[in-house]
Formats: structure tokens, sequence, C-alpha cells
């Protein structure tokens, strides 16, 4: 399944859905930011928007998605391979790309603007994941390492659905050399992503679930490239660094499903 969809200007997974999850990954719509770059759904902080407009963005989304903005986690997001366990009880890890919880209300989140979005449930469990998969974190495997901690925590992989967001699409991630020596330093088998001094991110991701044990009709994968679409998202690399960011939430509730 592959659909992802619209709904008041934040894109969500069909398949996420079919399990009544509480989910988004935003766009640049629906928000308050007014610098060209940002505008308009900047949600990081110390991008050129002042914290307020940042913090009526954050509400707004967490509206627009349907979880509490009081209880969103985030990490600092590294580039690293490292998943943690959030109870809630703090809002942030350092040193960290991928948040795991089974707290009902506790929303999990990660920032992006080119690198992929990962977001994560097993229903029956309880279990939701948020992961920032990088070039670095997804050939270091942190989509296989957040699969691995939310087994630890109880989920069967079996059960696992996973959404794959926006990322910058083969058409405009043009690497060079170094990068092609990282990768196989890493994890030669990913070498078969790189065509043309051109990488598939979203490719790279998706096999490396199917290694982890992740049925494949268990794995939803959006076709859009931020960087091609300027309407609809921020590129780290269109915009050259000067940029809002993105964010994709999930989050288990306790009530019946929106
Ligand atoms: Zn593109």
């Amino acid at each position: 399944m592959s659909e992802f969809y619209i709904k008041n200007n934040v894109l969500r997974s069909a398949l996420l859905d079919t399990a009544g999850i509480v989910h988004g990954f935003s766009t640049r719509l629906g928000g308050t930011s007014a610098l060209e770059y940002t505008k308009s759904m900047n949600l990081a902080f110390g991008r050129g928007d002042k914290d307020e407009v940042v913090i009526e963005n954050r509400r707004l989304f967490a509206a627009a998605v349907g979880y509490d903005p009081a209880r969103l986690v985030t990490a600092d997001q590294i580039h690293s391979d490292i998943a943690v366990y959030a109870d809630g009880s703090v809002s942030s890890f350092p040193g960290a790309d991928a948040l795991v919880t089974d707290v009902p209300g506790v929303a999990v989140g990660v920032k992006t603007a080119d690198c992929q979005p990962i977001l994560f449930s097993d229903p029956e469990a309880g279990i939701v994941a948020a992961c920032h998969a990088g070039w670095r974190g997804t050939v270091a495997a942190i989509a296989e390492k957040t699969v691995c901690e939310m087994v630890r925590r109880g989920a069967d992989r079996k059960r696992i659905l996973a959404a794959l967001g926006p990322c910058i699409g083969k058409c405009c991630f043009e690497v060079k050399d170094d990068f092609i020596d990282a990768v196989r330093a890493a994890d030669p088998s990913l070498l078969r992503f790189i065509d043309s001094y051109h990488a598939d991110l979203s490719g790279m991701n998706e096999y490396i679930l199917a290694r982890a044990g992740i049925a494949p009709e268990h794995v939803a994968v959006c076709l859009d490239c931020t960087c091609c679409d300027g309407g609809l998202y921020y590129s780290h690399r269109r915009q050259r660094g000067v940029r809002g960011t993105m964010m994709s939430v999930i989050c288990i509730t306790t009530g019946s499903p929106v």
C-alpha cells in the first residue's frame, strides 16, 4: 500500500489510518510563518522565525493531527543509529534519532527537510515510533534499530506497520564519491540504490525494513520528492540550508480513533 493523502494541510498514510493511529507528516501549509523561506508551517526553532511563531505553528499542527502539543517528545537528531524509549517524563532526548513509546497521549516526533521521516506502529501492542533517517542514519540502519527497540518493548515485527514519509528523491539526491565510499564501508548491500551518482534514500529504507522482517504489505512509501516540490515541502538542498523544518508525529490515543 502506498497511498498518502492531505487532509487539513497534513500528509497522512492510509495504511496507518486503517489501524486508527493518530499521526501526520507536516507540509509547508497551514502555518503562520511569514518569511519567504519558512512560510508557512515551520516547526523548528532557530530557523529564522520568532519562537512564538513556531509555538503557534506547533499548536496548529497538533490540533490538525489530534495530539496534545504539551506532550510532544523530540530528539536532538545527530544522524545516529540510536533509538530510545520515551515515557513522556522528558520532552527532548539528546543523542538520538528515533523515539519509541507505549504511553497513550505521548506524541513522538522527528524533524526533517530532505531526510526521511518514518512512522511506525504495532496497533495490537500499542507501541509507536518516529524515526529520522538521513543518509548517515539510513546506512547505519536506524530504521531496523527502531524496529528492534519496538520489539524489545513488546511489539511483534509481523504486525509492525511503517509509513516512509516524504524525503529527497533519487531525482535530486546527487552524491559524490565520498558518499559512495561511506555507503560501501557501512553496508555494501545498499550500493545497489546508487545509480549514476544519484541515491535512492527511500529505497534503502524500504530494503532495510524488508530485511528486518517487516512485511511489504505493512510498508507504505510516499513517492513525493521534497526537493522537487517547493510548494508543499521545505528542502535543505533546494533552499541551500535557508529553510523551514517539517515534523512527523505519531501518538497512541486512549479514546476512539479520529
Ligand atoms: Zn526531486
